[in-house]
Order: structure tokens, then C-alpha cells, then sequence
């Protein structure tokens, strides 16, 4: 990213939550804009180009769930990433938000603080690769303390060699290509798909259990995501 001020689109139909959000981007050194409809924010968004979207799934005319699926549909604008802000009781559309290919979200009410985590860590990514292959063969995690090494199919914890099954091993390298990223059930199951035997929902959290045993003192890692799946923790990020 250039010095340049991030460039944040607000679209938020609810006028106090759209102005708290503006408020505390423009003081994290961000520029925000905001719009109150999902049909306006497609305009404007083939328009301007924003390098982030906050995105409210309750919308009046177009929701947020088919605001992010034209925007991921596009070539011009799938690259853009997008948190969503969310009530509560929403989960099942933050899973359908991130299979869309939604970076993060927040639920209301939400801390300025923590949203504000969240976008910046969406925007530092952004800057980073988007696909979770991973160019080395080797993965050096929580300052090493994890290594995922892809050519000889192993993982050490904390210096000590880790046997994974096959399974394990793709899950925990899934994740772990974009720390801090949720990814559903499904999407972890579509990702190991073919490297072993058939997954289905209830076996990816049987699966996360033996590979957390597994990795001891290190489980905490692997962190689950109520209600939308799991993610990779580096241990840095703010919770609500
Ligand atoms: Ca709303």
C-alpha cells in the first residue's frame, strides 16, 4: 500500500452506525464515504474503486449478501475486500458471506476498537498474496514456535515433530495460509477434499479436536469461530 489514505466505503443503511464507523476510520487515518443502500454502493464501487468495504447484510433494497456476490462476481471489483457488520443471530449469513468471499466481520453492537482491528488487518493483507498457496515449502508460524513443512509433509511444535494425519496436516495448512482469516466448515472441507478420505461438517470438528491434541501447547491456534467455523490465531488479534 502507498501512503496514500485508504480509501474505505461505509454502506450501512442505519445513519448513527454509518457515522460512528466514518468517525473512527477517518481518525485511523483512513478516508471513508458512505452510502445507505446496496444498489447505490455498486455504483459507486465500479465507480471509485474503494480499497475496502464495510458492508451491512440488512439492507433496504439489495441485502449484503448479493451486494458481495455481484462484487465477487466481477473482475473489476472481486479483488476488493469486504468486512461484514452483522446482528446477532446472523451466522448463518456470515457462513454464506464468507463462502462469497467476504474477508471478516463484525456483529452489532460492535467496539469501534475492534472493527477498527479488523479493517486494518483486512487492509494490511490486502497488500499481501490472495491465494493461500503459499510459495516456500516451509510455513513459519508464531515466531516459529510452528513450522508446517509442505515438502516432507511434516509439523514441528515448539522443536518437537508432530504426527499428523493427512487430513490434519491439510487442515491445518488451509488454515493456517491466512491467519486470522474464518473459513466455514465447507471450505475446509473443499480445500482437503481429495487429500483424504470424505469429510463432512461433523468429522472437520472431530478432525480439529485430534489435530488441537495434537499440537499441545499450541491448540490455541486453531480457533473456533462460533456458529461460522474456524480460523488461525497468531494470538494478536482483538477480541469482541
Ligand atoms: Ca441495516
Amino acid at each position: 500500500m502507498s501512503n496514500a489514505k485508504a480509501q474505505v466505503l461505509i454502506v450501512e443503511d442505519e445513519p448513527e452506525i454509518a457515522e460512528l464507523i466514518e468517525f473512527h476510520a477517518e481518525r485511523a487515518g483512513m478516508q471513508a464515504r458512505k452510502v445507505h443502500s446496496g444498489r447505490i454502493a455498486l455504483d459507486v464501487i465500479k465507480r471509485e474503486k474503494p480499497d475496502l468495504i464495510v458492508l451491512d447484510l440488512m439492507l433496504p433494497d439489495l441485502d449484503g449478501l448479493e451486494v458481495c456476490r455481484k462484487l465477487k462476481q466481477s473482475e473489476d471489483t472481486r479483488t476488493i475486500p469486504i468486512v461484514m457488520v452483522t446482528a446477532k443471530g446472523e451466522e448463518a449469513d456470515v457462513v454464506a458471506g464468507i463462502e462469497l468471499g467476504a474477508d471478516d466481520y463484525v456483529t452489532k453492537p460492535f467496539s469501534p476498537r475492534v472493527l477498527m482491528a479488523r479493517l486494518r488487518n483486512v487492509l494490511r493483507r490486502a497488500g499481501i498474496a490472495d491465494e493461500p498457496a503459499p510459495t516456500t515449502d516451509r510455513m513459519v508460524l508464531l515466531d516459529g514456535k510452528l513450522i508446517i513443512d509442505l515438502d516432507r509433509h511434516e509439523v514441528m511444535c515448539e522443536g518437537r515433530k508432530t504426527d499428523l494425519t493427512l487430513t490434519e496436516f491439510g487442515i491445518l495448512h488451509y488454515l493456517a495460509s491466512r491467519p486470522g482469516f474464518v473459513r466455514t466448515r465447507d471450505q475446509i472441507i473443499s480445500a482437503v477434499h481429495g487429500k483424504s478420505t470424505v469429510l463432512s461438517s461433523r468429522t472437520v470438528d472431530v478432525h480439529i479436536t485430534a489435530l488441537r491434541r495434537k499440537l499441545g501447547s499450541m491448540a490455541e491456534c486453531v480457533e473456533t469461530v462460533r456458529g461460522v467455523g474456524y480460523r488461525f490465531s497468531e494470538g494478536t488479534r482483538d477480541e469482541e
